[in-house]
């Protein structure tokens, strides 16, 4: 496979802008550091990835229940989990341009833009605070949601007894977080409003390690079939001092990017830290009863923390190839099909003949279970090419031969392989090659 030279974080920004997968948010006012949109082709792309999540996570198990847990939290929660004391990171500023860094990502005691002298080292907390109801003070402060696993801890026994779990089970969350990041960047990399996929195991004590190395494996293996390549995955083991507040042990999924290897999911053995702290601030019973061996206790918790954001970067990244075709380029994104964004092109190979009228028909049948796009205008090469840009993986192209003998021509965005089948075979065709 053909990878793409030069600097690949700025052909997928151009890429992203120019066809629709992520533009700038408040463009036209001049933008706002850190912010992005997801346009047409990106918004696909995102669903299909959540939706990937959700079917391995929730539908394809049987231990595993979905919530959707309101962003805007009781404060008390985020002194129960430790937040507001420790969701810090030390920062220092510039005397001299007054820029703002991240402690432990300077290299150097000098500010890295102006070489200017550094301040001292203070701790910011990252949570973004606003006021509830009419009145701004310190009463009615409350925060966005920095993660979404609290909203899973406070509903344990409510999912637990309506949904008659026993332990081991797990409840499973995609939903938006917050962090007033002091350094974001790198696109969608880092950014101050993003979405996480979160699941929360709640295990017997005793039984989390063997728990924990269960879910580094399936957290790992879900990357292989989301189809990005194991050499450019790895794991990062966290030292005693990079442990969370909460933490027992954790292991990081990174990602090869091209800004270097970086964590794309946590996985966490948060021992039975959350529970039993909301049980001590709620002053609300909080323990499990196991009914077969008469024992109660607090769950230990596993957790697998993967970003919604990072994760679609990792499969632009992933996915991203220039081809050398007759010289000239051909852009594509080998991104796996069942994820694409448009799952099938339709071109009637001329605007005459009744093409367009059969190749509508096919759009209309092949639309009840894939994203279709229709194109009629334009030579049919820069058709394809323009899909190939955003990964559809194939293009069925209605010709004159088709009039006769109702076949078509898919072609295949990897190879560029064209077969001709029938058109009332198409829906065969697609059904394992794109249906998550
Ligand atoms: P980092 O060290 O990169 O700041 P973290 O260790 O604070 O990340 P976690 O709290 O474990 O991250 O969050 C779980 C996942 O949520 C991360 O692996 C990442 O995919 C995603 N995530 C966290 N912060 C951001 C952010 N600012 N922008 C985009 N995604 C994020």
């Amino acid at each position: 496979m053909a990878k793409s030279g030069g600097n690949l974080m700025d052909k997928l920004v151009s890429l992203s802008k120019r066809r629709g997968i992520i533009f700038q948010s408040s463009e036209i006012y001049g933008g706002i550091n850190s912010c992005w949109d997801y346009g047409p082709v990106g918004v696909e792309l995102k669903r299909n990835i959540k939706e990937f999540w959700w079917r391995s996570m929730v539908y394809w198990r049987t231990d595993i229940v979905g919530i959707d847990a309101s962003i805007i939290m009781h404060p008390a929660v985020w002194k129960a989990s430790g937040h507001i004391e420790s969701f810090t990171d030390p920062m220092v500023d510039c005397k001299k341009c007054r820029r703002r860094f991240r402690v432990d990502e300077l290299k150097g005691d000098h500010c890295p833009v102006c070489g200017g002298d550094l301040t001292e080292a203070r701790q910011f907390n990252l949570m973004f605070k606003t006021f509830m109801g009419p009145v701004e003070d310190e009463t009615n402060m409350i925060f966005l949601r920095p993660e979404t696993a609290q909203g899973i801890y406070v509903n344990f026994l409510n999912v637990q007894k309506s949904s008659r779990k026993k332990i081991p089970f797990g409840i499973a969350q995609i939903g938006k977080a917050f962090r007033n990041e002091i350094t974001p960047g790198n696109f969608i990399f880092r950014t101050r409003e993003f979405e996480q996929m979160e699941m929360q195991y709640f295990v017997k004590p005793g039984t989390d390690e063997a728990f924990f190395e269960k879910w580094k494996a399936a957290r790992m293996e879900w990357y292989g079939e989301l189809g990005i390549r194991p050499e450019k995955l790895r794991f990062h083991p966290h030292g005693p001092d990079e442990l969370a507040h909460y933490a027992k042990a954790a292991f990081d999924i990174e990602y090869e990017f091209p800004f270097g290897w970086k964590e794309l999911e946590g996985i966490h053995n948060r021992t039975d830290f959350d529970l039993s702290r909301h049980q001590q601030f709620s002053g609300k019973d909080l323990t499990y009863f196991d009914d077969q061996t008469r024992e109660r206790y607090i769950p230990y918790v596993i957790e697998t923390s993967a970003g919604v954001d990072r994760t679609l970067l990792t499969v632009l990244a992933d996915a991203y190839c220039e081809e050398e075709i007759n010289e000239d380029i051909r852009v594509v994104l080998k991104i796996n099909p069942k994820i694409a964004p448009i799952k099938v092109a339709v071109f009637p190979l001329m605007k005459k003949d009744g093409m367009p009228e059969v190749a509508e028909k096919i759009v209309a049948d092949l639309r009840k279970r894939y994203t279709v796009f229709y194109d009629l205008s334009g030579a049919i090469g820069r058709r394809y090419r323009r899909q190939d840009e955003i990964g559809t993986p194939f293009a069925v192209t209605i010709d004159s031969q088709t009039l006769t003998d109702q076949t078509v021509t898919v072609r295949d965005r990897d190879t560029m392989a064209q077969e001709r089948i029938a058109s009332a075979q198409l829906q065969n065709f697609f059904s394992d090659k794109l249906t998550i």
